[in-house]
């Protein structure tokens, strides 16, 4: 191995060195030209180069950059935050701005046990979660992860959160399909609720739609429904980690929209500030914070660079340049294309056995066996190679699953800029056909 002073993913990887973006392409230090079909990690929601944002930061920097937020508030933050409350569901109106989804996802998990303190109640510290599900790499945010291999190294320093199984229709651990199954898997959260006691439980946190660990794994309509019945019959809050389906990555501004179901405590990032900075935010419902309005005032919570101007100011920008555009209300229709045509992919290569996801979150189970939905054995998982050749045919796709009961979790994740053109998609599923006949 070269002496080299970044640590990079793998250590002793070749990773190509990247020149610029323009849209949904990347070129290298080569010219190699790569189709973004995973917008990174699920991140570059508007694609790449985007003038109006490099305006944006540029007008902000000539103002200021930073400031500390104990000191002062900024036009950016104080703009950004309002803009978020009125975008997202009613009664969600307060914003607490940090920098990444794990920071977004530890904040919601520390504000749902002070608003139980803050009321009184000292017992309720415990974040329920599911298996198959990721909510961050910090230790707070790790312990409410259903990521068995992100999990494995700390498992000594983490609470033992995750309780329940994903709503996994392809999968379902109970043999049924919904409506029928009563939704039985939305269920088991009830039963552990008993088993642990209601008074030790702050919340319950799930990703609208599994993204990292499962690759967009979508319940049917009625889950979150059964979930936050059960929440408020205990009196536990719900977190919705919209790090990933936020900012209308499946079609809505925020996905839960979609299963008419209203979070507690929303939790955003990755297309908040679309790649050009980092920012993640928690946003917290009026009846969340007036027991905190009325007792501390304060949020034991935050991070040097949280409510950045420079930050916020991107993330307002990124916010307009969406609007501007009404590149959200196109999505849903744009995900069906994709999906169409990935469905059609899937007749010809058996081993895609699984086509699922709303809006742009698209994921694709790999099978050995498509009738009897066999995965490939471990050491043979499709998306271990897949990946890599993908990127040497010019199209960037998401390794996901974490696999669960003896499944592997052998999938991955096509979620292009939302801003992608017809053109581009059909060029996107011409570069990801031709890494299917290499397997085929
Ligand atoms: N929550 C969800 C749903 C995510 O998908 C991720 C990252 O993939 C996180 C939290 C953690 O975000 P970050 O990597 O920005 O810390």
């Amino acid at each position: 191995m070269d002496r080299t002073f970044l640590i990079k993913p793998v250590l002793d990887a070749e990773y190509p060195l990247i020149d610029y973006g323009k849209g949904v392409y990347l070129y290298d230090a080569e010219g190699k030209e790569y189709l973004d079909a995973s917008s990174g990690a699920i991140t570059a929601n508007i694609g790449h180069g985007v003038q109006e944002i490099i305006d944006a930061m540029e007008e902000q920097a000539k103002k200021v950059s930073f400031v500390y937020r104990s000191q002062f508030t900024s036009e950016p933050a104080e703009k950004l935050a309002r803009k978020i409350a009125n975008l997202s569901i009613a009664n969600l109106n307060w914003c607490f701005f940090v920098n990444s989804g794990s920071e977004a996802t530890e904040t919601a998990m520390k504000i749902a046990i002070q608003y139980w303190q803050e009321k009184g109640v000292y017992t309720k510290t415990k974040v329920l979660s599911r298996w198959m599900s990721y909510h961050g790499i910090t230790l707070g945010a790790l312990s409410m992860s259903g990521h068995t291999g992100r999990r494995a190294r700390f498992i000594p320093l983490l609470e033992d959160f995750p309780v329940i199984q994903p709503p996994y229709c392809y999968r379902c651990p109970y043999n049924k399909e919904a409506p029928d199954c009563g939704y039985l898997c939305a269920h088991e959260l009830e039963a552990i609720i008993k088993r642990i006691g209601a008074d030790h439980i702050a919340a319950f946190i799930a990703e609208p739609v599994i993204g990292a660990a499962g690759g967009a794994i979508t319940p049917p309509k009625e889950y979150y429904k059964v979930i936050k019945e059960i929440c408020e019959r205990h009196n536990i809050l719900f977190i919705a980690d919209e790090v990933m389906t936020g900012f209308g990555r499946t079609g809505t501004m925020l996905a839960c929209e979609q299963w008419d179901v209203e979070p507690d405590i929303v939790t955003l990032g990755k297309g908040m500030g679309a790649g050009y900075t980092p920012i993640a935010a928690a946003l917290v419902g009026d009846h969340v914070m007036e027991p905190i309005l009325n007792g501390s005032k304060t949020i034991m919570g935050g991070h040097t660079l949280s409510a950045n101007p420079q930050a916020c100011a991107v993330s307002l920008a990124v916010i307009e340049y969406l609007e501007k555009n009404k590149i959200i209300p196109e999505v849903e229709e744009k995900g069906n294309y994709l999906k169409n045509k990935l469905m059609y992919l899937q007749k010809v290569y058996p081993f895609i056995g699984d086509v699922r996801g709303r809006g742009l979150m698209i994921g694709l189970e790999f099978v050995q066996d498509p009738i009897k939905k066999e995965p490939f054995p471990r050491r043979m998982k499709l998306t271990e190679t897949l990946i890599s050749v993908a990127q040497e045919n010019g199209i960037l796709v998401y390794p996901a699953g974490a696999g669960t009961d003896g499944i592997n979790g052998d999938a991955v994740m096509i979620a292009p800029p939302l801003t992608i053109t017809v053109k581009e998609m059909d060029d996107l599923i011409g570069r990801l056909e031709r890494t299917f006949q290499q397997y085929y």
